[in-house]
């Protein structure tokens, strides 16, 4: 007993040190260095390829203007410098997905560098915004896809094992987002990444969907100290690559996030390596050992010219920049003051956002009532005008009254069976109106609408006196 608590007393803390690589395939109509169609998704294997995005010799890229607007307005919507004058560079390595032999990609150069994302509170405790730093987000071209499959063979021997190769999604436009090794807590990290997606939804630049891959997180983990200093990174790093999934990802950190604590309360110093995620066993495991920058042996591309980019085309860009997630959620709260979730759940979709400020602008005095049957009860896809979604709310909060006929002819026969209660309003008792309106609405089974009774039974009670 004795002994364990002392061991406990004697444990280092450690304190997750996690940056992000973030991979976003941009949804611009052709690839980023040819014509061929950027959508791949679903298509059948090597129909949208030519000689550029088959690495064939001699074949000249061009790049896609409109990706680098888009790369350009993710930088600048986290904050970021942009480089006027850039260039792209190839990154050599060998792989049967990257025919060339080397990637399209940035290197010294990226066209956005030293931005920044406020990641609002979380429910893990923290109560402050904090600080992303967000190093370089940068344009270069997908690589083509692998399929490893058994194929059955045709003359009825032994099935194969195969690895297969689809050039389709070859020289995709990706734009790479590289933050600082902030992240504390895993929950931020879900936080940041869902955040991503949602300002690429609202900058219309991809539909940044992690399970058909246009959205792709990689996290390199690694633990210091609690008490060593926050600048003085690790000595090794582990990056886990190839996580399809919030869900894997989340669990693919806790695990690595123990994994490396028992390896490091050993004395052990864990491999900088990448590793995957195993959801059948529920562990990491060991991919390769971590290339550094030196083995890719970048330079200059020397079939495109270096890109300049004007002040007046950078400001272009920003002007298209539309009011972002985090900014939107701030202003619902300052001017609605709606809890936490509702905000979330209008500003996580542009559309619906949208709709919900359409709607609030036809009826101000409604937008809760709007926002909750939104939230609660997600009436927006029952009436796809916002128009019609307030008529609905104006009927349910409006009581039926009866109508003009019924009330006038209950009013009628309570003047009728009560002569001596109208004797007393003709001699000038005013208060006996209340007595007669609630005969009425007894009438009425409780429907009418007392303003109205009440001035329809003067009106009559002075004409039955004659005044
Ligand atoms: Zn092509």
């Amino acid at each position: 007993m004795n002994k364990t608590r002392k061991m406990i007393k004697n444990q280092k803390k450690y304190t997750p040190v996690i940056g992000l690589e973030v991979h976003i395939e941009l949804s611009t109509k052709s690839k980023m260095f040819c014509g061929c169609p950027a959508d791949h998704f679903g298509k059948k294997p090597n129909t949208q390829t030519c000689p550029v995005c088959l690495g064939l010799p001699g074949a000249l890229p061009v790049p896609n203007e409109l990706a680098i607007q888009n790369c350009v307005k993710l930088g600048l919507a986290l904050d970021c410098k942009i480089n006027k004058w850039s260039n792209f560079d190839r990154k050599h390595y060998f792989y049967p997905d990257l025919p060339k032999g080397y990637q399209i990609s940035q290197y010294e150069d990226p066209f956005c560098y030293e931005g920044q994302y406020l990641l609002p509170s979380n429910t893990d405790g923290r109560d402050t915004e904090k600080r992303i730093g967000i190093t370089r987000v940068h344009m270069e071209e997908d690589t083509a896809k692998l399929q490893h499959t058994t194929l059955n063979n045709p003359s009825g021997g032994e099935s194969k094992k195969v690895s297969l190769v689809d050039f389709n999604r070859s020289g995709v436009a990706l734009v790479e987002l590289v933050t600082e090794p902030d992240f504390e807590q895993i929950e931020d990290v879900l936080i940041f990444g869902k955040e991503l997606q949602t300002i690429a939804r609202y900058l219309g630049i991809s539909e940044a969907d992690m399970e058909k891959g246009s959205m792709r997180l990689e996290a390199n983990i690694s633990l210091r100290e609690e008490s060593s200093d926050k600048k003085t990174l690790p000595n090794y790093k582990v990056e886990l690559k190839n996580i399809n999934s919030y869900r894997f990802l989340k669990k693919a950190m806790q695990y690595e996030l123990e994994r490396q604590t028992k390896l490091l309360l050993k004395g052990e110093v864990p491999s900088q390596e990448t590793r995957g995620w195993d959801e059948a066993k529920s562990v990491t495991f060991s991919q390769r050992s971590k290339e550094t920058a030196k083995d890719y042996r970048y330079f200059p591309d020397p079939d495109i010219p270096p890109i300049e980019l004007t002040d007046d085309q950078i400001k272009k860009i920003k002007s298209q920049i539309p009011e972002l997630p985090s900014q939107k959620a701030k202003r619902y709260k300052k001017e609605f003051d709606f809890p936490k979730n509702y905000i979330e759940i209008l500003v996580q979709d542009k559309q619906k956002s949208q709709y919900f400020e359409t709607a609030a602008a036809l009826k101000p005095e409604l937008a809760k009532q709007i926002a909750s049957l939104m939230v609660n009860k997600n009436l927006d896809k029952d009436y796809p005008e916002p128009a019609g979604l307030i008529k609905k709310i104006v009927q349910l909060t409006k009581v039926d009254y009866s109508s003009t006929d019924d009330t006038t002819s209950a009013i009628e026969e309570v003047i009728k069976n009560n002569p001596d209660v109208v004797k007393k309003y003709d001699e000038g008792q005013g208060s006996v109106v209340g007595y007669l309106i609630g005969q009425t609405q007894k009438l009425l089974k409780g429907k009418g609408d007392p303003k109205k009774i009440s001035d329809m039974l003067i009106k009559k009670l002075q004409k039955w006196g004659g005044k």
